[in-house]
């Protein structure tokens, strides 16, 4: 813990952790170490962990890397770190993020964006450690902390967990518990850990995982001891390669590394099996309808009563002049846009059109899986993003689409609800990492590990 904590305060220039907790991570890991030596260690005693901001912690700043949520201190811990730090895990700070969990390269995050501890070749310039987890990513490649928390809607844990070269999973929606993480679309959000390889994620999912009366959509299903699953042994597995994944103009080295993911597999005895999900297309399109749909509900919540910040008023101003202050100075851009959308794509002129029609295609993406899963796939490999990471400022907010489309080839896991994994691939021709992602059954996370165990 005491050298996590030095790394962090050499590395403020990563701009991961955004407020830092060493009273409460020496404390924690004091009482780890009581712990360890009365012969009482749960799996996750004295690892120092960060936490995303997105989850909120008891009298700790919680704040969605929002301005809105300013000055805010829950007063209750979401159900997920709580049970980190029943494990004995040492929460070290809250970790960077996209505001609200709205983007793919930290860079909506108040705080400023986190960045990577990569760099393309001899190049100096600053690159984008993902999104939206970004802070969580930039922390455990740069070994800041063993392993953090990240959250998932379109995926947010995946893709920063490729760019910056470590193992990220999100597992079957109502795996985790929701209670207490700050909701951005609660059909797609799921928690899950960020670690350096897959074993760490095994023994970190397992201790985020149950169920939690808080959460209506948590399971009832027992949790499996996931890192006893790890064998390596997938003799016999299938592994579709879904073609619609192929994406025009996708680079060659991609393409390359997901054709040698598909040979170590095979190496290790699976049977790859070219498989179609047709709808793939549409998936895109109908998340960046769903999600800022489900947000707009979410953030109506910010009021300037009852939550963080409140605008200044002037004399005479009214409750609405409040609100309206109030979330035009507390959200920023890329929330306000998803907040118009969310509501537009929600109007009683327009619902059938957008949010309904978006409903009815994500119906047919999970079919998609559910046939291909009936016809005896176990898992499906895909890249986890269409290119490496990028620099900062990049891919400015003069052009929202071409941020969106990071998400192509992780958003189809969200709408179906599946588990997916990102296990890092090898590098490209600039030395950044890359990431291949597998894809699994409901409730089959145990399983999934064990085939990114053999992937690794
Ligand atoms: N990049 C996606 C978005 O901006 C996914 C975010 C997420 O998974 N939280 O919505």
């Amino acid at each position: 813990t005491e050298s996590c904590l030095k790394a962090i305060d050499d590395a403020d220039a990563l701009n991961a952790f955004v407020h830092k907790t060493p009273e409460i991570a020496l404390e924690r890991a004091k009482a780890a170490d009581e712990r360890i030596k009365a012969g009482d260690a749960p799996s996750m005693c004295g690892l120092p962990i960060g936490i995303k901001d997105l989850f909120c912690t008891k009298g700790v700043p919680s704040q969605a890397a929002s301005k809105i949520l300013e000055g805010f201190k829950p007063e209750y811990e979401s159900t997920v770190s709580q049970q980190l730090a029943d494990s004995g895990a040492v929460m070290l700070g809250k970790l960077n993020m996209d505001e609200f969990a709205m983007g793919s390269s930290n860079e909506t995050s108040v705080y400023g964006n986190a960045v990577s501890p990569w760099r393309r070749g001899n190049d100096d310039a600053q690159l984008t450690p993902g999104g939206s987890s970004g802070g969580s990513a930039s922390a455990v490649a740069a070994d800041l902390c063993l392993a953090a928390t990240g959250t998932d809607t379109g995926g947010s844990i995946r893709q920063p967990a490729a760019f910056v070269g470590i193992t990220g999973i999100k597992p079957t929606y109502g795996r985790c518990s929701r209670w207490g993480i700050v909701a951005f679309a609660s059909s797609l959000d799921q928690a899950g850990p960020m670690t350096k390889n897959v074993r760490d994620a095994a023994i970190m999912l397992e201790t985020m995982c149950g169920h939690d009366p808080k959460d209506s959509t948590s399971t009832e299903l027992a949790v499996p001891n996931f890192e006893a699953m790890l064998t390596g042994d997938i003799k016999g597995k299938k592994i579709g390669i879904p073609k619609e994944y192929r994406m025009e103009g996708m680079p060659a080295e991609i393409e390359k590394l997901w054709a040698e993911g598909a040979e170590m597999l095979k190496a290790a005895g699976a049977e790859i099996v070219d498989i179609s999900l047709p709808h793939t297309k549409y998936a895109l399109p109908a998340y960046y309808v769903i999600a800022p749909a489900e947000a707009s509900s979410n953030l109506a919540r910010y009021d300037g009563v009852r939550y963080g910040r409140r605008a200044q008023l002037a004399q005479g101003d009214g409750i609405t002049e409040m609100y309206e202050k109030t979330r035009a100075e507390g959200f920023g851009h890329e929330v306000q846009r998803r907040v118009m959308i969310g509501t537009y794509v929600l109007s009683a002129g327009f619902y059938d059109a957008y949010y309904n029609r978006a409903r009815k295609v994500r119906t047919l993406i999970k079919k998609d899986f559910e046939d291909v899963f009936a016809a005896g796939i176990d898992a499906i490999l895909t890249p986890a993003t269409p290119s490496a990471s990028f620099g900062l400022g990049e891919m400015t907010e003069a052009d929202p689409v071409q941020m969106y489309l990071n998400d192509v080839f992780t958003v189809t896991v969200n709408l179906a609800g599946l588990p997916g994994i990102s296990v890092p691939a090898g590098l490209d021709q600039q030395g950044l990492p890359l990431g291949l992602q597998l894809i699994g059954r409901p409730w089959e996370e145990g399983d999934l590990l064990n085939t990114a165990y053999a992937l690794e």
